[in-house]
C-alpha cells in the first residue's frame, strides 16, 4: 500500500526498534524512566524551553497547555479551523471548562489580530476571561510568516495574554521557513509537537514551557490519565524521531511539490500550487467524484483522504516514485 491519507502513518525505522528493544527504562510516573528523562531534557534544550514533557497525543499535549494557561470559566481565542478547537472532540470545553472563542482563520492560516482584539472581552462579570491565544503552525500544511508570529507576540504582551502554539508540524514550518525551529517556538510561552507526525515516530507528542508550567501539566497528564509507566519504550523512538526527523522534512516538502504541479495539469482538478507550503496538498475535483477516484485508487494498493478537498500527505514512507504512481493512477482515472 501506498498510503498518501496522514504523514502519522510512518512505520517506526529497524533504528526505531532497535533503540526501542534496548532502551533503558523506568517508572516514568515516579519520574524513573531515564530514556524519558532524556528526551524530555534534550526537547527541552532542542526547542528552547525550561522544560519538556512527554504526552500520548498531540491533542493531549494541546489540552494540558490550554488547562495550564486557563483555569475553568476562562476562554481561549483561536482560529475556526485550528486542531485544537475542530478535532479535539471539544476536550478544552468538555474536560478544561475552558470557553474556545474561534475566530475565522484569513486564508493564509492566521489570524487577523485586530478580530482577535475585538474578540478579547471587557473586564466584565458578563463575560468570561479572555487568557490566550493559540495559533497553529503549519496550519493546512501553510507556514505561519516569522513576521506574523512576532506580531502575534507583541499583540498579546500589549494584551496581557498568553500564547500557545499547536506546533504538531513546527517542524515542517521551520524547514519551509528556512531557520532553526527555535526561532519560532522562542516566540511562545508553549508549544505542542508532535513527534508521530513527518519525524516518524510511532507514538508520542512534546509540550514545551516553563518548569511552572510543566509541572501543572505534568499534574494534569496524570488527571486526564496521560501518566505512563515504562515510557522510555516509546520515547528512545521519539528521540530518534526528534533528532534526525527535521533532516528529511525537505523531501517529503519536495515531493509534495512534484504532486503539486503533477497534479495541475490534470485538467479534472483544480489546485492551487501556490498553497502547497510543505506536506500536505489539496486538489479539488472539479467534477466531484472525489470518492470514486478513492477507490479506483484503493483497488490499485493507494490509500488517500477523499474530502472535497482531496488531501494528499507526504511522509518518510512515501517516494518520488510513489508519487508518480499516485499522479499516472490519477491520470488513468481521467482518460482525456
Ligand atoms: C495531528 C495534530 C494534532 C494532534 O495530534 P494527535 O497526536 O493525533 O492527537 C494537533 N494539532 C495538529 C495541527 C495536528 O495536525
Amino acid at each position: 500500500m501506498i498510503d498518501f491519507r496522514s504523514d502519522t502513518v510512518t512505520r517506526p525505522t529497524a533504528k526505531m526498534r532497535e533503540a526501542m528493544a534496548s532502551a533503558e527504562v523506568g517508572d516514568d510516573v515516579y519520574g524513573d524512566d531515564p530514556t524519558i528523562n532524556s528526551l524530555q531534557a534534550y526537547a527541552a534544550e532542542r526547542m528552547g524551553f525550561e522544560a519538556a514533557l512527554f504526552t500520548a497525543t498531540g491533542t493531549q499535549a494541546n489540552l494540558l497547555a490550554i488547562m495550564c494557561h486557563c483555569a475553568r470559566g476562562d476562554e481561549y481565542l483561536c482560529g475556526q479551523s485550528a486542531h485544537n478547537y475542530r478535532y479535539e472532540s471539544g476536550g478544552a470545553a468538555v474536560l478544561g471548562s475552558v470557553q474556545p472563542q474561534p475566530i475565522e482563520n484569513e486564508p493564509d492560516g492566521s489570524i487577523d489580530l485586530d478580530k482577535a482584539k475585538a474578540a478579547i472581552k471587557a473586564d466584565d462579570f458578563h463575560f468570561a476571561i479572555t487568557r490566550l491565544l493559540s495559533l497553529e503552525n503549519t496550519i493546512g500544511g501553510r507556514v505561519l510568516s516569522l513576521d506574523y508570529q512576532q506580531q502575534a507576540r507583541a499583540f498579546c504582551n500589549d494584551h496581557g495574554l498568553l500564547l500557545h502554539l499547536d506546533g504538531a508540524r513546527v517542524f515542517n514550518a521551520a524547514v519551509k521557513s528556512n531557520c532553526d525551529v527555535t526561532e519560532i517556538t522562542r516566540l511562545y510561552d508553549s508549544v505542542s509537537v508532535c513527534l508521530s507526525k513527518g519525524l516518524g515516530a510511532p507514538v508520542g507528542s512534546l509540550l514545551l514551557g516553563s518548569e511552572a508550567f510543566i509541572e501543572r501539566a505534568t499534574r494534569l497528564r496524570k488527571m486526564v490519565g496521560g501518566g505512563m509507566r515504562q515510557a522510555g519504550i516509546l520515547a528512545a523512538a521519539g528521540r530518534i524521531a526528534l533528532e534526525q526527523g527535521p533532516l528529511r522534512l525537505f523531501e517529503d516538502h519536495e515531493n509534495a511539490e512534484h504532486l503539486s504541479a503533477g497534479l495541475a495539469r490534470i485538467p479534472e482538478l483544480e489546485i492551487d500550487p501556490d498553497s502547497t507550503q510543505t506536506n500536505i496538498v489539496y486538489a479539488r475535483c472539479r467534477a466531484g467524484k472525489a470518492s470514486q477516484l478513492k477507490d479506483f485508487l484503493a483497488e490499485q494498493g493507494i490509500l488517500i483522504t477523499a474530502g472535497n478537498p482531496i488531501r494528499f500527505v507526504t511522509h518518510r514512507d512515501v517516494s518520488r516514485q510513489d508519487v508518480d504512481t499516485l499522479l499516472s493512477a490519477i491520470r488513468q482515472f481521467y482518460p482525456s
